[in-house]
């Protein structure tokens, strides 16, 4: 997740939700991508330190574990740098060029000059902070698929380019087994070509129901109609009360339809099936006013924001904390992606050592 600061309700439904489920069931990594963030906003840098501590605060408020899983912030493993270059390397510049989002972004986003190498290769530095985890899967929304595609190829390139070639004598365990599956026994004195050094990702789509904005466009910070999972109930309620809703009900005894509505779109997401049955009866027959509707919604919203709110206050009051938790992140990761380099040189017969040219010395 990129470093913007502050999160709203759309990036709890859209990812952190699920990501909250995850924790439990695969050994997730998790970062905030403070170098990502400079590919659109390279020109202010001032607040990026203090947008990446209000992203993690808000994780831990809606449920990320520390004790589940591995939180950290992409610039102190600056592993993911060195795997980006040589990745860049090897990848064609027309598939960068085919990323939908790439053209997509540059059209949409005028007032910034996106026509830098840094955005152009971001995909590239993805495919890095994915691969140098050896992910098998990567939650993601449909507008990402593309990029896990890539991910894909890239990977499926390097492991075609450097093989990963080992004496049978030197095989691991794992190596073994691996080749014994493959070649059907392994023999004495002789040279395999073992696992690829990436496994190839695959995206893990998450359903997203739609979750609009108070002007009933998607939820955006850039519209000014989000919602913020820091937003005490007041404004919460405040928020509600100027939503936009089923432009048919006009007067209150026009009948309106939830499904037409974003308020309903609310509903459906944050109320019980109990709430949602007397908006469903109330609105299409005009039996209810709109207002008195918004505060049912209000009333589910608040029920998941409070919890959420007292547990990031713990952790707002002593920042120290949180920080704490992104530096043992970062060091988890940093030996991750460290044993991941160490592989990635050995297959590129690039290394870190000096090693003496053999022969005699002069
Ligand atoms: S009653 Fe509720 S669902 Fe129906 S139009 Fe009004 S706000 Fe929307």
């Amino acid at each position: 997740m990129r470093s913007t600061g502050k999160l709203h309700l759309g990036n709890y439904v859209g990812a952190l939700q699920n990501w909250v489920r995850m924790q439990d069931e695969y050994d997730c990594f998790f970062f905030i991508a403070d170098w990502h963030a400079l590919t659109t906003d390279y020109a202010d840098t001032s607040r990026v330190k203090e947008n990446s501590i209000e992203v993690l605060l808000d994780w831990l408020a809606a449920g990320l574990d520390p004790a589940k899983c591995v939180m950290f912030i992409q610039s102190h493993v600056p592993a993911h740098a060195e795997l980006h270059l040589l990745l860049s390397m090897i990848t064609p510049l027309g598939w960068l060029e085919r990323v939908p989002t790439y053209k997509e972004q540059k059209e949409n986003i005028k007032e910034k000059d996106l026509g830098t190498y840094g955005f152009l290769g971001y995909p590239v530095l993805q495919s890095a902070d994915i691969l140098i985890y050896k992910a098998d899967v990567v939650p993601v929304g449909e507008d990402q698929v593309a990029h896990v595609e890539l991910t894909r190829e890239i990977a499926r390139r390097f492991n075609l380019l450097y093989p990963k070639t080992v004496e049978s004598e030197k095989l691991t365990p794992a190596q073994r087994a691996w080749c014994t599956a493959k070649y059907g026994q392994v023999l004495v004195n002789t040279v395999y070509v073992v696992e690829p050094v990436f496994p190839e990702p695959q995206s893990l789509l998450t359903p997203t129901p739609k979750l609009p904005g108070t002007d009933g466009r998607k939820m955006s910070k850039s519209y000014g109609n989000a919602i913020m999972l820091t937003d005490p109930e007041p404004v919460v309620r405040q928020k509600l009360k100027t939503m936009v809703t089923d432009p048919a009900r006009i007067r209150r005894s026009d009948p309106g339809n939830p499904d037409l509505c974003p308020v309903g779109d609310l509903h459906k997401i944050f109320s019980s099936a109990e709430t949602m049955a007397k908006v469903n009866e109330g609105c299409r027959s005009a039996g209810i006013g709109c207002i008195e509707c918004k505060g049912w919604a209000a009333d589910g919203l608040v029920k998941i924001l409070n919890p959420m709110q007292a547990r990031r206050q713990k952790y707002a009051d002593n920042p120290r904390l949180a920080w704490d938790i992104l530096e043992a992140g970062s060091a988890r990761a940093r030996d991750v992606a460290g044993a991941t380099m160490n592989e990635v040189r050995d297959a590129m017969n690039i290394s870190l050592e000096y090693e003496p040219p053999k022969g005699p010395a002069q």
